[in-house]
């Protein structure tokens, strides 16, 4: 029997006509680092989607389908981009800033992206580049830059405000099937080649409605977002898309990351949330530490995409009086799968062994744990396993390259089509995920797993730890052995290998506690700015002294 409801497909440009009209006066603020930010309200956003779209389709040709690029930091524009291009049926693909030339020359070509919109400010990075992008016809310049490292570049190259200026204000969005392309991002690649995640209107729809529950990011008309995490990041975790929905207003970091700026944007525009991954933070902390900034304004921090330190939790709380609200996800997950909000009832001490888990599954994300011999493993808050997970915004393959079928390799999806999410964890039987590593991290000792989140965890609760990382490295008598890589704080003093064994010893089992330990200045970091395994197992593991 078929129900008697609507049939209305959960569009993107289903979101932008809702947030350009209904919050009209919200806002989006984009720090300039000059005295006065650039503000720009979702009415003015929504009529400057319009134009883009005109531009982008009477202006270059862009039709449905095509794929748009952005090589650009969390602006204004960027936000224009977001809606404008999925709205109009071309699908937009966010380029990772940091990436390697090579690989960003790959994804590009993978990608077919007809048009590359970019920041001037990055034009230094994509010049050298462009020869090497044959797909790309049109690169729209945003924002101020030396243009003239584009003379006699092949794409023909137009300026933003110009392909926008005296467009219509208005634009037909298409009708269009909830389940096409609206957004495509690629992992990093940390290990063989990006895959490209498509995301559909429909997931996008889902996911930014999930973002903004109270059980999640508890985004209102009343809050200020500053999304830290960059929108080549998964989509900005679903930030943008959320605060149209509800009106929350933005406040766009654009290329200032730096500790510094982002405390002096915190204390000058006053937002309530902010969202990025846990080195942000400790950066934050450090700043804040040396020149203090009245941020008591914020009162939520989102942190997710590496393992969120519990004693870094409590250093916001304790001495700034915010709550860090634990998260995870991947690409592949749009990105939010968990987060941590405690059940009611318990005092905040009580709360604190939820707080730190990975968090609670959302509704619409269905986990199991496939244990080493290929069952499937209890919630009993015991039992490890390697986390599956489905859900209408999970991917269910690869992107397959232009005219291509998707892929759908076998170590990244079970034969019924899960999302193998190669992270390894427990669950409790009320839905609490506590992820012990990542299955290419967790450290393999004499038969035993050896958890390298918890070492480093328990680290980095020591007073004269800044940051630390733990990594497998060989071992002739037990195959794999943890080595632990500290950085110190300035001013620790000179607390010894030995010392930091001996704290370890009084919180973890004795076979868990590292032998080889190296000190360095920073831990590397991906180009989304969590620690990069790969580099510290290829360039510590030979300098690491035994203890
Ligand atoms: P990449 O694989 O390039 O890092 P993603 O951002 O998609 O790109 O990374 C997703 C992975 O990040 C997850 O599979 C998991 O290993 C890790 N991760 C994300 N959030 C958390 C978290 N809260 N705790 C521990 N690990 C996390």
């Amino acid at each position: 029997m078929l129900s008697t409801m609507q049939d209305v497909p959960l569009t993107v440009s289903r979101i932008l006509r809702h947030g350009s009209t209904v919050h009209g006066s919200s806002q989006v603020t984009t720090w300039t680092g000059e005295k006065e930010p650039h503000r720009r309200s979702y009415a003015q956003v929504g009529e400057r989607c319009a134009q883009l779209a005109h531009g982008l389709a009477d202006g270059l040709g862009v039709r449905r389908g095509d794929r748009v690029a952005t090589f650009m930091w969390n602006n204004a524009e960027h936000i224009e981009a977001y809606f404008a291009v999925p709205s109009m049926g071309s699908v937009l693909h966010t380029l990772n800033l940091r990436l390697p030339p090579e690989q960003l020359v790959w994804i590009v070509a993978h990608a077919a992206d007809r048009v590359l919109l970019v920041n001037g400010s990055v034009l230094p990075l994509l010049a050298p580049l462009l020869p090497r992008l044959d797909s790309v016809e049109h690169v729209v310049v945003v924002g101020p830059g030396d243009t003239s490292l584009l003379d006699g570049c092949r794409p023909a190259v137009h300026e933003y405000e110009a392909l926008l200026a005296g467009r219509p204000t208005h634009y037909d969005w298409p009708d269009l099937d909830e389940r096409d392309a609206a957004a495509m991002c690629y992992t990093s690649g940390t290990t063989g080649e990006p895959k490209g995640v498509v995301y559909s209107h429909r997931s996008i729809y889902l996911h930014a409605m999930q973002v903004n529950m109270a059980e999640s990011m508890s985004l209102t008309t009343r809050d200020t977002t500053l999304p830290v995490v960059p929108m080549f990041h998964v989509n900005a975790w679903g930030i943008p898309h959320a605060t149209f929905m509800t009106g929350v207003g933005m406040l766009m970091p654009d290329r200032f990351l730096q500790p510094a700026p982002l405390a002096e944007m915190i204390e000058a525009e006053r937002p309530t949330h902010a969202a990025a991954v846990p080195t942000i933070w400790q950066g934050l902390l450090k700043e804040l530490a040396e020149t203090p900034r009245d941020i008591s304004c914020l009162e939520t921090v989102t942190i997710g995409g590496a393992a969120c330190p519990p004693a870094m939790m409590r250093a916001f709380e304790e001495q700034h009086s915010v709550r860090v609200c634990h998260a995870w996800g991947m690409t592949e997950t749009s990105p939010l799968g968990t987060i941590a909000h405690p059940p009611a009832g318990l005092t905040p001490e009580e709360e604190w062994p939820y707080r730190v888990t990975q968090g609670r599954f959302a509704a619409a994300v269905e986990p199991r744990l496939r244990g080493p011999d290929g069952g499937f493993m209890p919630w009993d808050g015991k039992s490890a396993g390697e986390l599956e997970v489905r859900g209408p915004w999970i991917a269910g393959a690869y992107y397959g390259g232009a005219g291509a079928e998707p892929v759908r390799p076998e170590d990244k999806f079970s034969p019924d089509g899960w999302l193998r999410t190669g992270d390894v964890g427990v669950i409790t039987p009320d839905g609490y995920l506590t992820l012990t590593d990542r299955a290419k991290d967790v450290i393999k000792s004499g038969g035993e797993w050896i958890s390298s989140v918890e070492l480093e965890n328990q680290l980095m609760a020591h007073e004269a730890v800044e940051e630390a990382a733990v990594v497998a490295v060989p071992d002739e008598k037990w195959g794999e052995r943890p080595l632990a890589v500290v950085v110190l704080k300035e001013g620790a003093g000179d607390v010894t290998y030995e010392e930091l064994r001996a704290f370890l010893g009084e919180r973890v089992a004795r076979w868990q506690l590292p032998e080889c330990w190296a000190r360095i200045k920073a831990v590397p970091k991906t180009s989304v700015g969590k620690f990069d395994k790969k580099v510290l197992r290829a360039e510590y593991a030979a300098d690491a002294l035994d203890v």
